[in-house]
């Protein structure tokens, strides 16, 4: 057994790093100020993005984008229910209703397929997840969107540095990105707007701090006036330099990460190939470049005599540390009462939220980590 405890995910900050935020902390500017402008300008090059609003989170991103297309009381937004509930809160909060398209079964990915029958005339929006890292498949999904003059917005939050047919997730429309700690690149908490739309970015900008048409940093460093005005009530959602200048020395090192990823994700195949009673998800067969956020399982209960809550508290006990991503939204309590009619009705989705379980994944494991997450999997299953 492993001597230490081995978490399903770990940021990975360098000493340059926290020596950069310690400057942001010692300078006297520690809010949204030129590191955010910094940060937005950096991020949206590197994905092709027209440009970006950083923001305190993905969630906030989401709230932000349907303010600003005043999507409420009556409107119905297609997202699957195989996603972080963040997505289907901000859905409810706003009045509107959330209609849940199910997902491959193997990829865990929305696709047009599965998205078309769950279009109505009340449709507003459409949020498929870029599920795990991989690339969801977008053409045919853009498609559907034009074809019906409907809204399409990525949830990158796994997908910054995946690629879907050779161009980043970001730079083809609208796209919401999460710097959770657990995600590919961190901010602490964080998370950018980017889009190809400059009026829907000046629309999230207003919105993101106060309504007002200028933040504090416009008012005090660049010369604006500081009797700026509300032009419609906003939010507070903005990112602070101490987190921005944190999310510029994490995305220099992004492909670095990643390329890490893509190698233990890797040795888990190769170790896992004999072990029947696990299956890892599907990889794309489109052209995409795959940023390997999570490493997800399912686990065939029946043929390992153990369920898969079973299973991964046995892996704890153990010191290997797993995590649920995720729980399907129409499964969790408020849901399964709000919408008793969705229940039962999107199989796949369901099969999955059953059975899937994250391994550990993160760029400071080493080989021996992963080997030491198939032998003790091998243990608990005597095999
Ligand atoms: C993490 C996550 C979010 C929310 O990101 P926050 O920055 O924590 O708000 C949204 N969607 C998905 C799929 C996520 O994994």
């Amino acid at each position: 057994m492993r001597a230490t405890f081995l978490p399903f995910s770990q940021p990975s900050i360098s000493e340059e790093e926290i020596d950069a935020v310690t400057q942001v902390l010692r300078s006297g500017w520690i809010t949204t100020g030129a590191k955010a402008a910094a940060f937005e300008d950096s991020f949206s090059r590197y994905c092709g993005a027209g440009g970006g609003v950083a923001l305190c989170s993905a969630t906030a991103g989401m709230h932000l984008l349907l303010e600003a297309l005043g999507i409420g009381l009556g409107d119905e937004v297609i997202t699957p229910s195989m996603t972080w509930v963040s997505t289907v809160n901000m859905i409810v909060l706003r009045g509107a209703t959330p209609v849940f398209a199910d997902i491959d079964r193997h990829t865990l990915m929305a696709t047009a397929e599965h998205i078309e029958p769950c279009i109505t005339e009340r449709t507003r929006l459409i949020v498929p997840v870029h599920f795990a890292g991989a690339a969801a498949d977008m053409d045919p999904i853009r498609r559907l969107c034009t074809e019906k003059s409907i809204t399409l917005a990525e949830d990158g939050a796994h997908a910054a540095g995946a690629e879907y047919k050779k161009t980043k997730i970001g730079a083809s429309g609208t796209a919401i990105f999460s710097f959770h700690p657990i995600k590919n690149m961190t901010t602490g908490e964080g998370g950018m707007f980017c889009s190809n739309d400059p009026a829907l970015l000046n629309t999230i900008r207003r919105l993101k701090f106060h309504g007002l048409g200028v933040d504090a940093y416009d008012r005090n460093s660049q010369g604006r006036s500081p009797q700026a005005e509300v032009l419609e009530p906003g939010f507070k959602y903005n990112l602070t330099d101490m987190a921005a200048v944190l999310g510029l020395g994490q995305l220099q090192r992004l492909d670095g990460f990643i390329a890490r990823r893509t190698a233990l994700a890797a040795r888990y195949h190769e170790l896992l190939a004999g072990v029947d009673e696990i299956s890892p998800l599907a990889v794309p067969s489109y052209d995409m470049r795959h940023a390997w956020h999570l490493f997800i399982v399912r686990l065939d209960a029946e043929r390992a005599g153990m369920s898969r809550n079973t299973f991964m508290a046995e892996l704890k006990k153990r010191n290997i540390g797993t995590g649920i991503h995720f729980l399907a939204a129409h499964s969790q309590k408020y849901y399964r009462a709000t919408m008793q009619h969705v229940q039962g009705t999107l199989p796949n989705t369901e099969w999955n939220s059953e059975r899937i379980c994250s391994l550990p994944l993160f760029p400071a494991m080493t080989e021996e980590d992963v080997d030491d997450v198939v032998e003790t999997i091998k243990e608990v299953l005597k095999k």
